[in-house]
């Protein structure tokens, strides 16, 4: 029911709302470049319209004095909304990465926490079953901090889905009525995924998988996170990304040596967002691996969490 109303809400904002009818237009103009990574590839897109996200200033006080983009008042007068639940709406993004992509915001100015709405996340996808849900953790690429949201896009666009599918980078590590835990190997970025039908299994293993990880980064206000979930087939599939750090060196470089890419959950779903031709052109294979292993965990670290929760 809710993928026909947002396929309505779709028509309708793209036909009355210039900002995102052109956003939406230019989207099927976009760069796309493949990168081969070891038995996998990664997607290069140059998108231009991502530079405020990508290089968003997400300090906290930076993020104190700026009007929330993410609250009722400061949004565009033209957007239109879907309630999800008491807490949450459906917008649709006008600055598009999907052919089809929403933000999902709480109607309350709340901050970004996992914690407390991981079930909101597998209700929502439940709901959506066209769309992979996302989240991103306040310090691990949301460009609002402060206020508690998800994304969307159409599922099976990040090739990290297919590659999950065809089992080459996968081993089951336990198994239970209603709850599998898969590990990635090789597959230049550390990630957990869930799949299974039991809801309160899937978060009570997330719940375990986030105490352990908040034992390694005590000092921070959650551990550092992304996270696609998506529902198909009568379960749902969730990976989980944990993260070492927010941005690599070579976000903050100057000259030859600078790449402007910020990654979330959509690069680590293989996806990398370029919004400047300069890096879209120039990123090679070793910069991307070299991007991964700087802000994801390796195989060694994810096996130790794993081990540490089953
Ligand atoms: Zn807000």
């Amino acid at each position: 029911m809710y993928s026909d109303r947002i396929d309505k809400l779709f028509s309708e904002q793209l036909q009355n709302w210039e900002l995102a009818g052109n956003n939406y237009r230019d989207l099927s103009k976009v760069r796309v470049r493949k990168i081969a990574l070891g038995g996998f590839e990664v997607l290069l897109q140059f998108n231009p319209a991502r530079i405020t996200s990508s290089s968003a200033k997400v300090d906290e006080s930076h993020i104190k004095q700026r009007p929330c983009f993410l609250c009722r008042d400061n949004r565009p007068k033209e957007q239109k909304e879907i309630p999800f639940g008491d807490d949450m709406i459906i917008l649709v993004n006008p600055f598009p990465i999907f052919r089809r992509h929403l933000t999902i915001p709480s109607r309350s100015h709340t901050v970004q926490r996992i914690i407390g709405s991981f079930g909101t996340l597998l209700s929502l996808s439940q709901a959506m079953h066209l769309y992979t849900v996302f989240y991103n953790g306040p310090q691990a690429g949301a460009s609002a901090p402060d206020h508690l949201h998800f994304q969307a896009g159409n599922i099976g666009f990040m090739p990290v889905e297919p590659d999950f599918e065809s089992g080459r980078f996968t081993k089951l590590v336990s198994s239970e009525p209603g709850l599998e835990i898969w590990k990635w190997e090789g597959y230049h970025r550390g990630l957990i995924s869930l799949t299974g039908n039991d809801e309160a299994k899937l978060s009570s293993a997330f719940t375990k998988l986030f105490e352990r990880l908040s034992l390694l980064q005590p000092e921070r206000p959650e551990p550092m996170i992304n996270i696609l979930s998506a529902y198909s087939r009568d379960k749902w599939t969730v990976h989980i990304f944990p993260r070492k750090k927010h941005r690599p060196e070579q976000f903050f470089s100057s000259g030859a040596d600078k790449l402007l890419v910020s990654p979330a959950a959509v690069d680590l779903g293989g996806v990398i967002i370029t919004p400047r031709e300069e890096d879209f052109e120039k990123i090679s294979a070793g910069d991307v691996a070299d991007i991964f292993s700087q802000v994801c965990f390796d195989d060694l670290e994810i096996d130790k969490v794993i081990k540490g929760i089953i």
